[in-house]
C-alpha cells in the first residue's frame, strides 16, 4: 500500500521555534527570541483573547452562525458582497480553495522565484504543475509586468506576492491590471497580500470592485490572512476575496466549516482592534527602519513586517564561497539566542530574513548579526590577503 506519486511533491520548511531550538541545543527556551516566521511581536490582540476565552464552552457546536457574523464583517469592511469572501484555515487554505475552482488535471499555476512556497504544492495537491518567474536580486526584487509578462504561457493562475515574501518588495496596481489584461481571460491573477497592512500601497480589491479609477474585474482576487498584522497565526484563519461573477463557487469547494468557532470570534474580536493593528504597524516601521540604518549589511528596503539580509562575504569573493553562508550565519545567531530564517529553502543561500520584533528585540538582532558578521569577516581576513596576487 503506499500514497500516490508523491516525488515533485516537497515538505513546507517552517521557520524554527524557540522550543525546537532550545532542546535541540540543550538550553532554556527563555534565552531566545525567535524572529523567524513573521509572526506578529506584540501577539494576539487583547480582545480576540478575551473572544476565544469566552467562547471556549461553545465548541461543542458547528461554527454556522459565527462563520456568517465574520464574513459579513469582512464583507463589510472591503465593500463586497458576503460571497465574496472566502474563509479558510489560514490563507493557505484560501489558496487550496482557489486552486480547487480553478485548476484541472495538468492546468499549471506561474509563481515567483524566490518567492512562498505553498502556491506549488497546494498546486501539486490537486494535479497541477508549477512554472516561475525570476524576481532578480540584482534588480532588488523588483515587480513589475513585463517580468511576469514575459515568463507567461497561459498559465491558470498567476500568482503575485505584495508585499513580496521573502524580500518586501510590491508591485503597484497599474502593473496588476496590465498582467490580468494581457494575460488569458481564463487565467486568475491571485494577488497575495498577507503583509498588506504594513504597506503603504492600496489593495488589489480595487481591481475586482472598479474602484480608484480601475474597471472593474472578473479575474483578480485578493488574500489576506489574521496571521500577520492581527497576531492570529496558531488560530489559522484567512480568507480570499474573489470576483462577484464566479464568487458562487466557495459553496462547492470549501471544506465544511472552513474556519472554526475560536477562529471566527477571535477573528471578529481582532478587526474591531484597531488599536491593536495600529501599534502593530507602528512596532514594524520602528523594527524596519532601525535594522535598515543599523545593520552592517546589505538590507533590502521592505513593506512587510521583515527585512531580507544579504549576508555573503563581500563581492571579491567567489559565489561558492558565499554559498551556504546564510545557514553558517543563521546558526551563530541562534547559538547567541535569535532566532532567524535561513533563507537557503527560498533559494537565496546567502540570505536571511528577519521578522520586525518589539524594539528591544530588535535592538538584539541587529547587534548579534553584526557581530556575527564581523566575527566572519575577520576569520576570513588572514587566508584572503596571502591569496592576493592582482591587485
Ligand atoms: C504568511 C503568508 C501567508 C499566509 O499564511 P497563513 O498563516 O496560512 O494565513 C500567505 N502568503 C505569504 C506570502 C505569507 O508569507
Amino acid at each position: 500500500m503506499h500514497p500516490r506519486d508523491l516525488s515533485d511533491h516537497v515538505a513546507y520548511q517552517a521557520g524554527r521555534g524557540i522550543e525546537e531550538v532550545a532542546r535541540e541545543l540543550g538550553r532554556d527556551p527563555s534565552e531566545f527570541v525567535k524572529l523567524a516566521s513573521n509572526e506578529n511581536a506584540l501577539g494576539p490582540a487583547p480582545a480576540a483573547v478575551e473572544a476565544i476565552q469566552s467562547a471556549a464552552s461553545g465548541v461543542s457546536s458547528y461554527p454556522k452562525a459565527t462563520h456568517a457574523d465574520l464574513t459579513a464583517a469582512l464583507a463589510d469592511r472591503w465593500g463586497v458582497t458576503d460571497d465574496q469572501v472566502w474563509l479558510a484555515n489560514g490563507g493557505d487554505g484560501a489558496i487550496d480553495y482557489l486552486s480547487r475552482a480553478m485548476l484541472e488535471p495538468g492546468d499549471d499555476i506561474l509563481v515567483p522565484t524566490p518567492g512562498f512556497a505553498y502556491y506549488g504544492m497546494s498546486a501539486r495537491f490537486h494535479h497541477g504543475d508549477v512554472t516561475e518567474y525570476e524576481l532578480s536580486r540584482d534588480d532588488d526584487f523588483t515587480q513589475d509586468a513585463r517580468t511576469v509578462l514575459e515568463a507567461y504561457n497561459g498559465e491558470r493562475i498567476v500568482y503575485l506576492t505584495s508585499p513580496h515574501n521573502p524580500s518586501g518588495s510590491t508591485i503597484a496596481l497599474e502593473a496588476i491590471e496590465t498582467i490580468a489584461t494581457e494575460t488569458d481571460d481564463e487565467t486568475l491573477v491571485v494577488v497575495d497580500e498577507a503583509y498588506g497592512e504594513f504597506a503603504d500601497v492600496d489593495s488589489a480589491v480595487a481591481l475586482l470592485e472598479g474602484e480608484n479609477g480601475f474597471e472593474q474585474r472578473e479575474d483578480v482576487a485578493v488574500l489576506r490572512t489574521f496571521s500577520k498584522a492581527y497576531g492570529l497565526a496558531g488560530l489559522r484563519l484567512g480568507y480570499a476575496i474573489v470576483p462577484e461573477a464566479w464568487a458562487d463557487a466557495y459553496a462547492r469547494v470549501n471544506t465544511p466549516f472552513a474556519a472554526s468557532e475560536l477562529a471566527c470570534r477571535a477573528g471578529l474580536a481582532a478587526l474591531e482592534d484597531t488599536t491593536h493593528v495600529d501599534r502593530t504597524i507602528d512596532v514594524v516601521e520602528t523594527a524596519r527602519n532601525a535594522m535598515e540604518a543599523d545593520i552592517t549589511a546589505h538590507v533590502w528596503p521592505s513593506q512587510g513586517n521583515f527585512v531580507l539580509v544579504d549576508v555573503g562575504r563581500d563581492e571579491a569573493e567567489s559565489q561558492s564561497n558565499s554559498d551556504g553562508e546564510a545557514t553558517a550565519v543563521a546558526e551563530a545567531m541562534q547559538t547567541r539566542g535569535v532566532i532567524v530564517r535561513d533563507c537557503t529553502s527560498f533559494g537565496l543561500s546567502d540570505c536571511i530574513r528577519i521578522t520586525c520584533g518589539t524594539a528591544e528585540e530588535t535592538h538584539r538582532a541587529v547587534e548579534t548579526l553584526n557581530t556575527v558578521l564581523e566575527e566572519r569577516a575577520s576569520d576570513t581576513a588572514a587566508p584572503d590577503e596571502s591569496e592576493v596576487s592582482n591587485p
